[in-house]
């Protein structure tokens, strides 16, 4: 048996182990049996169409948004899978409590099949970094948890390091909206041969408004990007955002 194959079977042990003595539970449900069990997969609320071209929110009809119709974005467009509430939500937090990267590979198929969907031509996929306080505190950026399994599932190459956070801001929920968009132009840079005419994916768990969508788009493209779209696991849904 080569080195690698040893090494592998130590570590199907290992955690067939870990699974003996800490069986996995579901994000959703807290069910004992997998990390994310189908029931909980199945009550998720999809985004489905008619949705805005832009940003992904649910329309009432029609193909843009009411935020869309008044802002100019800097990214080409944006998707979510499913609301940020009920189960999903769940999931969502319960990797802020745990660096779990079962969970995550398990999620990130729905992320795939959201990308099957869209036309875009993507060659680097890069995770939404965290400002440096939030990392430094968790110790691991979420949206890695999914933007790995998604690079691989989709063969897609994973630019971890082309985009990070500059500085830190002021905490986002703070602000209102127009200030949210004011602090966080100037918090990332974006550095790399790669970006050079590059359409690139940024993954993120969550997309609450599209102010960080927008940030690192700008940054991306003034570093040689051609394109920038974004796929994230949930999306927030104000009522007031479904315009006609
Ligand atoms: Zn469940
Ligand atoms: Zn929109």
């Amino acid at each position: 048996m080569g080195s690698s194959k040893l090494l592998k079977a130590a570590k199907s042990l290992y955690a067939t182990s870990l699974d003996w003595l800490f069986p996995p539970r579901c994000a959703g449900c807290g069910k004992l049996g997998e990390v994310w069990c189908h029931a909980c997969r199945s009550h998720v609320e999809l985004i489905r169409e008619p949705f805005c071209d832009l940003c992904g929110s649910p329309t009432v009809q029609g193909n843009h948004c009411l935020n869309c119709a008044s802002w100019e974005y800097n990214f080409d467009a944006a998707r979510a899978w499913g609301r940020y509430s009920g189960v999903l939500r769940k999931a969502i937090l319960s990797f802020k409590r745990r660096h779990n990267t079962q969970l995550g590979s398990e999620l990130a198929k729905s992320m795939a099949e959201v990308l099957a969907q869209q036309s875009w031509e993507v060659n680097v996929l890069a995770p939404v970094p965290l400002a440096p306080h939030r990392l430094a505190q968790r110790g691991y950026n979420q949206a890695d948890l999914l933007a790995q399994p998604l690079a691989t599932e989709c063969g897609l190459r994973y630019a971890g390091s082309i985009l990070f956070r500059r500085h830190e801001t002021i905490k986002q929920f703070e602000l209102g909206a127009a200030q949210r968009w004011e602090n966080l132009l100037g918090a990332f840079q974006a550095q790399g041969a790669e970006l050079h005419n590059a359409n690139v994916l940024l993954v993120d768990d969550i997309m609450t408004t599209s102010a960080t969508l927008n940030a690192a788009a700008i940054v991306l493209k003034k570093a040689g990007a051609r394109r920038v779209y974004a796929v994230t696991l949930a999306k927030t849904i104000l009522e007031a955002e479904q315009g006609v």
